[in-house]
């Protein structure tokens, strides 16, 4: 069955008693039993049956059931948000004594995760370039637990061989951890490239428009116990399980998914190869652009559509400030893949709290806007972003 038909005719596991079309939202914390040994069975795990939805309901394992019909992931945990399932993975996969081998082009709170809160509990963050291979080689010891990658990282839109780096993880015994968000995982299949483990900010692609807030955590079962930890360990004693209403919200934005995608990686291509043609734009970051140095990889990788992020660059800070400013259709805000389209300047809200050595280390630069591209008239989109520009 193509993907298509999976997102959207998955079937719920038990037949709704009054045979509603979409899934019920289950709202409630706990679930009454028959028997003490019914109750008992559950708590052990003898049966799979939700007792406390603090780790189990249905409404949110219906999402994770199509999220695991879509990618043949092993198990698939759906959590609060992206940071609460990178957080999670990074904990269960990571302890005292470990070293994670990563990049420093990251999405800002992943990299304050890895560099700041796990190091308290001693946990070292090994940043380096995930192009050079040598030196991904160099970094990894015997007690290096993952690589850790963004798929084409943000801003700097940097798209790293995952076939390569897998065969050094598995060379080592460790797991390829890869943040997918930007490419939802309909398109490609990152299991195939040597991903072991999938995390995803469903806030994204998913959510059909900013609706909420999500996280996933998708294992293809390569990893020893990783499954059965988060399920039995992460959620129990951590407790950041999605919600029931947000389930069915982000189960009804997987339904269109493919849908939303597919127009607006098209428009987004349409937008770059537009403002390319104004003076004011320095460049153009778009992995869909031919003449881009991630074009050959992003499409080998991830097909032929590159998703809905670009950056430009314009001459000055004060440049992009006053763009923004002057935008009256694009919306000022931050966020990927909403249906709206919305322009952010990275270095001073999102990379905001680090010191410019810090950013310039992350190649988080000032002179760059970051454009989310969403389901409008690009030309009305472009007519905007160009008066802006001329303002
Ligand atoms: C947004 C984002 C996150 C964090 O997700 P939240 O749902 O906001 O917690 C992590 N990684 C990437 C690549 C993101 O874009």
């Amino acid at each position: 069955m193509d993907n298509k038909t999976k997102a959207i005719d998955t079937p719920f596991e038990k037949h709704d008693a009054y045979g509603s079309l979409s899934m019920p939202i289950y709202h409630t914390a706990a679930y009454e039993f028959n028997t003490a040994v019914d109750m008992a069975d559950a708590f052990t795990g003898r049966v799979i049956a939700p007792d406390y939805s603090r780790v189990m309901n249905p409404t949110v394992m219906y999402l994770e059931d199509k999220v695991k019909a879509l990618t043949n992931a092993s198990n698939v945990v759906a959590f609060s948000s992206g940071m609460a399932a990178i957080s999670n993975t990074m904990l269960a996969i990571s302890a005292t004594g470990k070293n994670i081998v990563t990049s420093r082009h990251m999405f800002g709170n992943t990299f304050s995760l890895i560099t700041q809160s796990l190091k308290r509990f001693g946990v070292e963050a090994r940043p380096c370039d995930l192009l050079n291979l040598d030196e991904v080689k160099s970094k990894m010891d015997d007690n290096t637990c993952c690589i850790f990658l963004e798929i084409i990282t943000n801003p700097q839109m940097e798209v790293a061989n995952l076939a390569e780096l897998a065969a050094i993880a598995h060379e080592h015994h460790v797991p390829l951890v890869a943040d997918i968000t930007v490419i939802p995982f309909t398109q490609f299949s990152a299991k195939n490239l040597g991903v072991d483990i999938e995390v995803v900010s469903s806030t994204k692609y998913l959510s059909g428009g900013a609706t909420s807030l999500g996280g996933l955590a998708i294992d293809y079962g390569t990893t020893q116990g990783f499954g059965h930890r988060m399920k039995n360990e992460m959620l129990f004693n951590f407790g950041a399980y999605m919600t029931p209403h947000v389930a069915y919200m982000q189960s009804l934005g997987l339904e269109t998914l493919d849908a939303r995608y597919r127009v607006q990686s098209q428009n987004t291509l349409y937008l770059a190869e537009k403002l390319r043609t104004l003076p004011e734009v320095k460049r153009v970051n778009y992995v869909g652009l031919p003449d881009n140095p991630y074009h050959a990889i992003a499409k080998k990788q991830y097909g032929p559509t590159a998703g809905a992020m670009m950056t430009i660059d314009l001459e000055s800070k004060e440049a992009c400030f006053s763009m923004i400013d002057n935008l009256k259709l694009v919306r000022r805000a931050t966020n990927l893949f909403d249906n709206k389209t919305l322009a952010i300047h990275p270095a001073s809200t999102i990379f905001g709290t680090f010191t410019c050595e810090e950013r310039a280390a992350m190649d988080v630069l000032d002179t760059t806007v970051r454009i989310s591209v969403g389901l409008e008239d690009m030309d009305d989109v472009f007519s905007d972003i160009k008066q802006a520009l001329k303002a």
